[in-house]
Parts: structure tokens; sequence; C-alpha cells
């Protein structure tokens, strides 16, 4: 199917024109498609929040796109540059995001139009709740209605303030921390949320590299270690992939884009000291380390085998797309590239890992952390002990046999698993099945020709299949 890629569309354009690729692929009921395809409900709030005696007025979303299964889930956005279509838009990419990974929610975002640097944290606080009270008394939060979690600009701090104006507003329901995911431990929070995207995009690219024909398709070969990789947006997703890749699979982070600005050292970031830097001196420039551009985003083009954008939508378009040296783009971020972008890379061979897939880490473990909060009990509570037992028995069988275990494996074996080792093997297991279908799909369906459209195929079939079964009455 041919669709105008010549010229640049808004966000939610975009994201209706790759969901109109797959759609093409598929057998469904067209008046069934466009109901899928369309956002459900968007709440636009106006509210006034008194800040050192002057009364400033706020404006933010919740849209809802798909609630074929509930609680619908999306993070909020504090940007001074978020709108409507832009909530859409990531409203959209969550519902195709939770059906492609089997997390059984609907697709929601939100958004407060805001700079949040410019406020202190006492403003923030105020704001926020205020902003939370405005979705809670219109139903836009609850745990089996709409459960929100941390996008860009908010984090932790902001899901412990809207888990708590809830509470103080739903006294009775014994679910409330189940009504925000995101959370500070302390809070009902569950470990390893806050790397989970980015950890959940480092294990789409592992998996995408345990696959040779693929691998050879993107004209790389071998695995992580060693591949030089660009990442723009060093925030929690980019961090924590970024240093997650360094760390653990060997790879060169060689350069890191900012908003300030852009670094770049040929035999790796140590991405750690970068960070601390980042957020001491609110941003990159005066790293000592590195070669410092003050054109950041011009890296984007840079000389590297893997580019990971992880910052915001648009980064990678019509304007630069022909000059991306990239072989492989990892999209941390929602929406990096274009559509009309994608067009452009396609034709010259450079392989995309689509956002519905690859920054998905980051719901899976949010619905790992609400069923914690449902059924109040923390990951490996009840076994871990027991399990551990059952280890020290087979140890001993094992040694009783006559065969020595050496020390190092033998404490190994011993453990029982922590929360986050759970957490970390179902985010795993996620990832890795979710690449597998998308990779079936592409590699066998003749009209296919991305990652995209087999995730974005795969995603509405599950969708409408959930539509099919109940029926389109309440
Ligand atoms: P964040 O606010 O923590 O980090 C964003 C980073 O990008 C910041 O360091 C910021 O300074 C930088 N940045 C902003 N504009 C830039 C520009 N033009 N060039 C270079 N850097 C720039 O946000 P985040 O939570 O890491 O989210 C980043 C992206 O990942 C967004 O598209 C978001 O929707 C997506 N995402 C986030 C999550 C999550 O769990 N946080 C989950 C899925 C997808």
């Amino acid at each position: 199917m041919t669709l105008p890629a010549d010229k640049e569309v808004s966000f939610k354009e975009s994201v209706n024109l790759c969901f109109d690729l797959a759609r093409a692929t598929l057998d469904i009921e067209e008046g069934l498609a466009q109901y899928i395809r369309n956002v459900n409900n968007v709440y636009q709030v106006r509210f006034p929040v008194k800040l050192n005696g002057i009364i400033e007025t706020f404006i933010g979303w919740r849209a809802v796109h798909s609630d074929h299964k509930l609680p619908a889930k999306g993070g909020i956005r504090y940007s001074p540059a978020v709108n409507q279509d832009e909530v859409e838009a990531l409203a959209a990419l969550m519902s195709y995001k939770c059906a492609l990974v089997d997390v059984p929610f609907g697709g929601s975002k939100g958004g407060l139009l805001i700079d949040p640097r410019k406020y202190d944290r006492d403003s923030m606080e105020k704001i926020t709740r205020r902003f939370a009270f405005e979705l809670i008394r219109k139903d836009y939060i609850g745990s089996g209605t709409n459960v929100p979690a941390p996008d860009m600009g908010t984090g932790q701090r902001e899901m412990a303030w809207i888990a708590s104006t809830y509470q103080s507003h739903r006294p009775g329901d014994i679910d409330h921390l189940g009504a925000v995911t995101g959370k500070p431990i302390s809070m009902g929070g569950i470990q390893g949320r806050v790397e989970a995207t980015g950890r959940g995009v480092v294990l789409g690219l592992r998996e995408f590299f345990r696959h040779p024909e693929d691998v050879k398709n993107a004209q790389l070969e071998g695995t992580l270690e060693g591949k030089k990789i660009i990442v723009q947006g060093l925030g929690n997703v980019g961090y924590h992939a970024a240093k997650i890749l360094a760390e653990e699979d060997g790879a060169k982070i060689i350069a890191i884009i900012e908003f300030d600005g852009a670094l770049l050292n040929p035999d790796g970031l140590d991405i750690e000291k970068v960070y601390q830097h980042k957020v001491a001196m609110q941003g990159v420039k005066g790293f000592p380390d590195a070669q410092y551009f003050e054109d950041g985003q011009a890296l984007l083009e840079g000389e590297c085998d893997i580019l990971i954008p992880a910052a915001m939508e648009g980064t990678i378009n019509q304007q630069n797309a022909a000059k991306v040296r990239a072989k492989l783009i990892a999209e941390a971020a929602n929406g990096p590239v274009t559509f009309a972008a994608q067009a452009i890379l396609h034709e010259r061979g450079v392989v995309i890992l689509p956002d519905v897939y690859l920054n998905a880490g980051g719901v899976v473990v949010s619905y790992f952390e609400w069923i914690k909060n449902l059924s109040h009990i923390r990951f490996g509570r009840m076994q871990r002990r027991w399990e551990e037992g059952q280890n020290e028995l087979l140890l001993q069988a094992i040694q009783s046999s006559g065969h020595r275990v050496p020390e190092a494996l033998s404490r190994k074996i011993h453990l029982g698993a922590r929360e986050i080792d759970l957490v970390r093997s179902g985010l795993d297991d996620t990832m890795r099945i979710a690449f597998q279908h998308i990779r079936e799909r592409y590699w066998s369906h003749p009209h296919i020709e991305s990652y995209r459209t087999a995730a974005m195929a795969l995603a509405i079939e599950k969708i409408s299949t959930s539509y099919q079964i109940m029926g389109v009455y309440p």
C-alpha cells in the first residue's frame, strides 16, 4: 500500500498512517478498523493555582485511545510544547504497545503544558496535586479505569503526589495504590520500574542480535559488544539504556546528544560520569573527557552502528533522514522517526526497531507494579526462602553423590528470587517473545516491509479480536 510520505505530517497523523499501512495487511471490518484507529475520548482541563500570591492558569489533557481492556494505561508528560494532538498520538501508541506485549490494558496518555524547570518543588507539588484532582473527579484516574505513570518531565516524585491526592479523595478504595504506577518503592512502587524502559530497550536489542538473519539485514554482524552507539537524550530512558549497554553488553556509547549540545568520544563515554555532570550542571556542556559540539543535533548524522533516539518525537525527519549514517535505529523515545523520514530510511536500507515494541518495558513493569498493588504483596515474599531451602537440598544431593560444586556457582544456585530478579525475568521474557512474533510476521508476510508495520499489524489484530469477542455494545 502506498501512502503520502513526501511531506511531514503531525505526530498523530504519523501514527495513523502507520496504522493504515498495517491495517491494509489485515482482514478486518472497515468500521471496526476506523473505531480502533481513533481516540475514544479526551478530557481537556484548565485550572488555576495560586503560586507566591499570584494565580496562574494551567492547561492539561488526558486522552483514552482505547478501552477494550481496562484500566487504560499511559504516562503523564510535563512539557512546554505538549498539545492535544501529541497526547492523542501517545495514547494511540499506548494501545498498540500494550496489545503487542500482551499487557491487558487499554491505551491512554496525559499531558500538562508546563516547563518544570521554571518552578520550584513546592510549586510543582501544588500544580501536580491540582491537576490530579481535576482528573480524579472526572474518573480519569483509578485502578480499574485509568492508571497514569511517568513520562517526559515526570518521575517517581510526581507519581507519589498523584497517588497521595487520589488516596485523599477516594479514602475507602482499598486498591488506591493501583491507581498510579512508577511510584517510589516506599509507596507501593516496584523494584526495577525506574530502569524498566531503558532496560527494555536493551533487552529488545539483545533479542534482535540473537537472530543473525535480522542482523545481516541491517548490514551488521556479531553481538552488541563493541558496537558504536549514539544516544539522543540522557533522561530516564536514555540514561538507563546507555548505562546498561556500556556496562553489561560492552557496547561503546560514542556520543550523547542533549538539549544543550552533544559530547563525542570515539573510545566510549563514561555514562555515569556524563549523567552526574548533566544533573549537576543542568546540561552536558563542560564535560571534560569528550569533544563538545554546540550544534548537538548534527550528531544524529554521526558515523555509528546504532542510533538510539531517547528524547522526544520527530527528531529524525525529512531534513536529516537522508544523512543518518546509523545502520540500525532503536526507537527508545515515542515517535522519534517521522512517517516521511521512515520512507527515506527504508529506501536506504536503514532498519528501525519501532517504539511501539522497543520502549514497551515501562508499561510492562508498570503492569507488574499494578498486579503487586492489587494483590497487596511484594513479589517473592512467599516463596523466596522456600526456594532457597529447596536449592540447598539440591546442592546437598549433588555433593553427597561425590560431585563438587564450585563455591561461586553454589552461592548463585542457592539464591531464591528477589522482586528485582522476577521483574527483570518477566521483562526479558516479554521483550523476547514480542520480538519473535514481530520478526515472524515481518519475514513471512509478502506486503510487510518493516518491523513497525509487523508490530502494528499484530497489535491491531489483537485489539480487533477483543472488540469482536465482547461486541461493541456496553
Ligand atoms: P526525560 O524527561 O527523563 O528525559 C528526556 C531527556 O531528553 C532529557 O534529558 C532532556 O534534556 C533531553 N532532551 C529534550 N529535548 C532534547 C533534544 N531536542 N535533543 C536532545 N535531548 C533532548 O524523559 P523520558 O522519560 O526519558 O522519556 C524520553 C522519551 O521516551 C519520550 O519520548 C517518552 O515518551 C518515551 N518513553 C518514556 C517512558 C518512561 O518510562 N519514562 C516509557 C516509554 C516511552
